[in-house]
């Protein structure tokens, strides 16, 4: 399918609407553009920062501080506030923050609703951006009612699609101080002021090709596109309505923490109530290591990762549970991952106590 084909369009403009529907948002500005769910934070950073400006980055996990680099590429004032490995930052620590100094911009990566109203009670103009990029889709995000100005997200987690397209959304405000910078967009390629046009144009149902006009033509991606409007539909349209998609979310995540910690194993997030729901972090018990147990369960066609943060790296093991994995009741990946973890760590040698 050619990017140019008139029958292409609409498909584009079924992955705007849909997305709306998957965020609970009227208003919101889905932006669609080639490249991971880290160009979501190029993003924030070329579009909603001015050289200075105050950013106060809430860290629970690995990818804050990668989030806190980049907003610092493009001239960031930025504030940590850093959460105990496997917790989160509190409402007094972040109501705190918002008092003593003001926040252009806050990001976060868990618990959308509590601080989102937090932001609303103390500092309402902040903009609240979420990195969404692992929970869109597999966990509830109330764009609208709970007052989020950016959602980052990426095909390849919740979404359940190939890796490639960057999934973002802006509220009205958002693009508004977006709409009143002072000086121009820090980036050419992520600019609003070229993808904004191009996204109203693709919703309206007319081509429009921001990025493939010129000689050195960069291509919407086609494939991805179609993609993504499959698991839309799949998402907004199918057997399980959005509510019940987050409810078993919810029950996978709980049941596979509970046969992790059968094993004696201890999950990294301290507190069940703020554990992700499409994913869980397992520390491994101690002697053993990810060269033990990844590659007998590849053995058994199921990939599990290694651990990423920078100061747990070798001593915790990640499975991802979202999307079709729990959601289509056609398969059964949730127990054959079980199943795969208990015999792998018996074949290491691990006994459960
Ligand atoms: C995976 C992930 C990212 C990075 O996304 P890429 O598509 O790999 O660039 C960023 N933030 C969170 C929360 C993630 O889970």
């Amino acid at each position: 399918m050619s990017h140019v084909s008139p029958s292409f369009a609409p498909v584009f403009g079924n992955c705007i609407r849909l997305l709306r529907q998957v965020l609970y948002t009227r208003d919101g500005q889905p932006f669609l553009v080639a490249g991971s769910g880290t160009l979501g934070w190029d993003a924030v950073g070329a579009n909603l920062i001015e050289k200075g400006d105050k950013a106060l980055v809430l860290t629970s996990g690995y990818f804050g501080d990668s989030f806190a680099e980049c907003l610092k590429v493009y001239g960031a004032d930025v504030t940590q506030l850093t959460a105990p490995i496997g917790g989160s930052p509190t409402k007094e620590q972040i109501t705190e923050a918002l008092k003593k100094d003001k926040y252009k911009v806050l990001t976060l990566t868990h618990d959308p609703k509590m601080i989102a109203e937090t932001v609303k009670e103390v500092s309402p103009d902040t903009l609240v951006v979420l990195d969404g990029v692992c929970s869109v889709a597999s966990e509830e995000i109330r764009f609208d009612d709970w007052g989020i100005d950016i959602v980052v997200g990426a095909t390849q987690k919740g979404l359940g699609v190939p890796p490639g397209l960057s999934v973002l959304c802006a509220s009205q405000k958002a693009l508004k101080v977006f709409e009143n910078r002072k000086t121009p967009p820090s980036s050419y390629y992520i600019s609003w002021s070229k993808w904004l046009p191009v996204m109203k144009n693709y919703e309206a149902g007319t081509p429009s090709y921001f990025a493939t006009r010129k000689p050195t033509s960069l291509e919407a991606p086609v494939q991805l596109i179609y993609a993504l409007e499959t698991s839309l539909k799949t998402i907004m349209e199918g057997k399980v309505s959005l509510e019940d998609r987050f409810k078993m979310h919810r029950e996978a995540s709980q049941r596979f923490k509970k046969e992790m910690q059968s094993m004696g194993f201890k999950t990294v997030s301290l507190s069940p109530e703020t554990s992700a729901n499409g994913m869980t972090a397992v520390y491994f018990p101690d002697g053993f290591k990810a060269s033990d147990i990844l590659p007998k369960l590849l053995a058994k066609d199921i990939v599990v990762a290694a651990g990423l943060h920078k100061d747990i790296k070798d001593k915790y093991f990640r499975v991802g549970h979202m999307g079709v994995s729990v959601v289509d009741s056609e398969r059964d990946d949730m127990d054959r991952v079980i199943k795969g973890v208990k015999e792998a760590f018996a074949e290491a040698g691990y006994k459960s106590s």
